[in-house]
């Protein structure tokens, strides 16, 4: 397709940060801008979240095609419509220059797990923006790390609302929705439960956002490094924090951590957010008799670890597990983000990279120095 301007678009190329093979910097190429087809739309990135999960896609530990434009997380404003497109997915009426931010796959509606399980987060055939679909194919811009993404007819849009801020809005990433798919959707807190959080990532203070909102009891966040902690401490993630860096031995850990929970059971549900295989076996003793143990964060395969398999007969434990978001998680997650980002100061999150700066940033996600690098292509 040639490259033109459409609607409110002025500029004739989309830069898109690229992975063209594994385990190589990515480089910024420019793309003819395209013309939106019937039931697809072109949005403006304002915001191109990195995830943990792109570290590992750089790194080939997920299985993808290149050259792909990353990006799964994002914000931004509708910069054209295509035709039959009026609302986001609330039913609002949608036009250029709103405030959106959209689901990051489709699922196909026809699979076994879609159709009959009602399950699209495990659908046959999802199409995942920034991982699944090939820059090479019309209309390339599959990606949110540059100036245009394009959503195809199924996208999932919703606007932002009013008194939320993008910064706000992109702050947690893909990890709020995971965890409204997971914590909210899977485990299903209930009021005044104690729920133990490890790790301090984006997923575990999601979780221990959500947690909060949900009418938690308690609520004890396991983590490190320190840094990380302190800000989860200084948001009130949590009402209590014990950090691995300080105390190191897991069988130390899984006492105080015990001891913070009412009459020392040990928690009603307990999410694992690490990533670390081993914490399964923690996280696990960490759990009372008749509780709820959500692995969340193990999105990339880092292999077996050895665990007791009597904890979970003995404590009669339900072990759940909960893989990616669907549409309708990300729509819960945008009607809760007014709650959320009143009771917490989300922005803090987020650390601005320009988009030329897109290797220096997924090296800080990666090393941990920033809890939320975001892309910014208008920087
Ligand atoms: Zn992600
Ligand atoms: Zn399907």
């Amino acid at each position: 397709m040639p490259g033109y301007c459409v609607c409110s678009i002025t500029m004739m190329q989309s830069r898109g940060a690229v992975l063209k093979s594994f385990g190589a910097p990515l480089e910024i190429e420019s793309f003819d801008v395209p013309d939106p087809e019937p039931g697809a739309l072109l949005v403006q990135v304002a915001y191109g979240g990195i995830c943990g999960t792109d570290v590992h896609l750089q790194a080939g530990h997920l299985p993808m095609p290149t050259p792909v434009i990353l990006g799964h997380e994002a914000v931004g404003t509708v910069a054209a419509l295509g035709r039959e497109v009026t609302e986001d997915a609330l039913g609002a009426p949608l036009a250029e220059g709103d405030r959106v931010t959209w689901a990051s796959s489709i699922a196909c509606g026809r699979c076994f797990y879609c159709r009959q399980e009602r399950q699209p987060t495990l659908c046959e055939n999802r199409r995942v923006y920034g991982i699944s679909r090939s820059s090479d194919r019309w209309p390339h811009l599959f990606g949110s790390w540059g100036d245009l993404q394009y959503l195809e007819a199924g996208s999932t849009v919703v606007r932002l609302p009013g008194d939320v801020s993008m910064e706000a809005a992109i702050a947690l990433g893909c990890a709020g929705p995971t965890v409204v798919h997971g914590l909210l959707g899977i485990a299903k807190p209930g009021v005044g439960d104690t729920v133990v959080v490890q790790g301090c990532g984006p997923v575990g203070l999601a979780a221990g956002m959500f947690a909060r909102l949900s009418g938690a009891g308690r609520i004890v966040m396991v983590g490190g490094p320190p840094g990380r902690l302190e800000l989860a401490r200084s948001l009130g993630v949590a009402d209590a924090y014990v950090d691995i860096f300080d105390i190191t031995d897991p069988s130390t850990r899984v006492g105080v951590v015990t001891d913070q929970t009412p009459g020392s059971r040990g928690a009603d549900i307990v999410v694992e957010a690490t990533g670390v295989p081993s914490a399964v076996a923690e996280g696990l003793e960490m759990c009372r008799p008749n509780g709820t143990y959500l692995v969340l964060g193990q999105y990339t395969d880092h292999g077996p670890t050895p665990l007791n398999p009597h904890l979970i007969t003995r404590k009669q434990l339900r072990v759940l597990g909960s893989w990616a978001l669907s549409g309708a998680d990300v729509v819960d997650f945008v009607v809760s983000l007014p709650q959320l980002s009143e009771r917490f100061d989300l922005a803090r999150l987020v650390s601005p990279y320009p988009l030329e700066a897109v290797n220096d940033a997924l090296g800080a996600v990666q090393a941990g120095r920033v809890t939320k690098a975001v892309l910014t292509p208008a920087l």
